[in-house]
C-alpha cells in the first residue's frame, strides 16, 4: 500500500490551477503522520491568497472574513466554525483535536481558543475580497440580486481540501471561507463531520461545493461508508451526480484514490 496525498482546489475552480497544486505537493516535505501529510498541503493553499481558504478567503455580505476548518483522522475530529483573524485556520482546527476536550469551537469562542493555543492575530483580507464586497454593494445598487439568496448556488469555489493515506493510516483536512454571498455565522458542510469531511479506518473524505446542499445529504459519510461495497471511483460518481448544484469529492481507501466533481475542480496527488 503505498502513501499518498490527494488535494483539491474547490469545485469550480479551474483545471488551469492544477498546476498550481502540482507545486504545492512539489514543495512540502514529505515526513509525519497522515494527518501532518493532510495538513501540510493546506497550510500552503491557506497561505497563498488564490484559494478561498486562510489568505484569500471570501468576504460575509457585511465584509467580515469568518473561515471555517477541520481536520480528521480514525476517532479524532476537530474544527473551527466561523473563526477571524487567524492565517491558518485548519492548525486551529488541530489544536481544537489535539489539545481541547472538544470536537467543534465557533465563532468569539474559536478567535480566542486560537489566541490562547498561540496562534496571532492575522488579517486575511485581500484585494480580491475587497472587490467582491464593491461588486456585491454595485449590484445590490441595481437591483440585480435574485431574491431569496438563490444566487449563492452560482459563486463557490477554491475552498482547499486534502485527503491522505500515510502507511496505512487515514487522514483528511479542509479549509474554507465559504461560498460568497453568504450571511455572517453562516456555516457550510466544510466543518461539519460527515457532511464536508470524513476520515475513519477505511478511508477518507473531503468535499467541496454548495455546502448547504452537501451537509443536507452528509455527503462524506456517505461515501465513507460506501467504500468496500464497490469501486471507490462508482461511488463518489453516483453520490456525486446526485446533485443539482456544484459538489466535488476527494477520497481514498486502502486501495483506490479518485478525486470528481460535476463541474470543474482543480486537483493533484502525490504518491511515494
Ligand atoms: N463547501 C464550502 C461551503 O459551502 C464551499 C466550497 O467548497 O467551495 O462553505
Amino acid at each position: 500500500m503505498e502513501n499518498i496525498v490527494v488535494i483539491h482546489g474547490g469545485a469550480g475552480s479551474p483545471s488551469s490551477l492544477n498546476s498550481v497544486l502540482k507545486e504545492i505537493l512539489s514543495n512540502i516535505i514529505y515526513n509525519g503522520t497522515a494527518l501532518d501529510m493532510a495538513i501540510k498541503p493546506v497550510v500552503a493553499m491557506e497561505n497563498n491568497s488564490i484559494f478561498n481558504a486562510g489568505t484569500g478567503s471570501v468576504p460575509r455580505i457585511d465584509g467580515s472574513i469568518q473561515m471555517d476548518a477541520a481536520v480528521m483522522i480514525e476517532n479524532g475530529f476537530g474544527s473551527v466554525i466561523c473563526i477571524e483573524n487567524v492565517s491558518n485556520p485548519v492548525l486551529v482546527a488541530r489544536d481544537v483535536m489535539e489539545k481541547s476536550p472538544h470536537i467543534m469551537i465557533s465563532g468569539d469562542g474559536a478567535t480566542e481558543f486560537a489566541r490562547k493555543m498561540g496562534h496571532e492575530y492575522y488579517n486575511p483580507e485581500t484585494e480580491k475580497s475587497k472587490n467582491m464586497m464593491i461588486k456585491f454593494k454595485e449590484s445590490l445598487k441595481n437591483n440585480t440580486i435574485p431574491e431569496k439568496f438563490q444566487f449563492m448556488f452560482k459563486s463557490s469555489e477554491d475552498t482547499v481540501g486534502a485527503v491522505s493515506r500515510i502507511n496505512g493510516k487515514f487522514a483528511a483536512a479542509v479549509s474554507t471561507g465559504g461560498s460568497f454571498p453568504m450571511l455572517r455565522g453562516r456555516v457550510g458542510d466544510s466543518p461539519v463531520i460527515g457532511a464536508g469531511i470524513f476520515a475513519g479506518n477505511k478511508g477518507a473524505v473531503v468535499a467541496t461545493g454548495i455546502g448547504e446542499e452537501i451537509a443536507k445529504s452528509l455527503l462524506s459519510y456517505r461515501i465513507y461508508e460506501a467504500i468496500g461495497t464497490e469501486k471507490l471511483s462508482d461511488i463518489v460518481k453516483k453520490e456525486v451526480n446526485k446533485f443539482k448544484v456544484s459538489a466535488g469529492i476527494i477520497a481514498i481507501s486502502e486501495e483506490e484514490q479518485f478525486a470528481y466533481s460535476n463541474t470543474d475542480m482543480a486537483y493533484s496527488m502525490q504518491q511515494y
